[in-house]
């Protein structure tokens, strides 16, 4: 599809996209910046409430974007060949969405035009953020596992207003 008023993660495979038009696909939940943990045996993904040391929990974006590969060595770079693959990416992540041929959602920024609705809806981690690595002491990261992120809020899949 190449009518231009469509809007472009309609018309575009994610390969296909520009450089902005690729960041701009992050909603800026900042749910993959929690800690996971996997069953060695199933394979299984659990969501933990532990955010990494670079999270900002207010802004719920990266404190340090264009260094965080060098400075956090296990910030997985997302790409059009490995997003399909994430089984940890949150139902609501913009990429996920696009990779599954779906539309985002209204709290989306591309959609609403509104950096802030993507907390409005409840999706972000904004509140939610329970330790930050660098704060653990001798805590187990598995008795941290919260179901949340791999959710979505109710009132994040109803219009605004409804
Ligand atoms: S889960 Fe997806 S949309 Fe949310 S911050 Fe991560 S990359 Fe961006
Ligand atoms: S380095 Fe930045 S983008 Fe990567 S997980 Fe940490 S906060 Fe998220």
């Amino acid at each position: 599809m190449s009518d231009p008023s469509v809007p472009f993660w309609k018309r575009k495979a994610l390969a296909e996209m520009t450089a902005a038009e690729w960041e701009s696909l992050c909603d800026g939940c900042g749910r993959c910046c929690l800690n996971k943990l996997e069953d060695e045996d199933t394979g299984e993904i659990f969501h933990t409430d532990v955010a990494c040391r670079l999270l900002d929990g207010h802004t719920c974006r990266c404190r340090d974007y264009p260094n965080r590969h060098a400075i956090v060595h296990n910030c997985d770079r997302l790409t059009p060949t490995n997003v399909p693959r994430l089984k940890w990416l949150p139902k609501t992540c913009g990429y996920r969405l696009v990779a599954e041929g779906r539309d985002l959602y209204w709290w989306h920024p591309l959609v609403s035009g509104d950096r802030d609705t993507v907390h409005a809806a409840g999706v972000s981690v904004r509140g939610r953020v329970g330790l930050f690595e660098d704060a653990m002491g001798g805590e187990d990261l598995e008795d941290r596992i919260v179901s949340w992120p791999e959710r979505i809020p109710p009132r994040a899949k109803r219009l605004p207003g409804r």
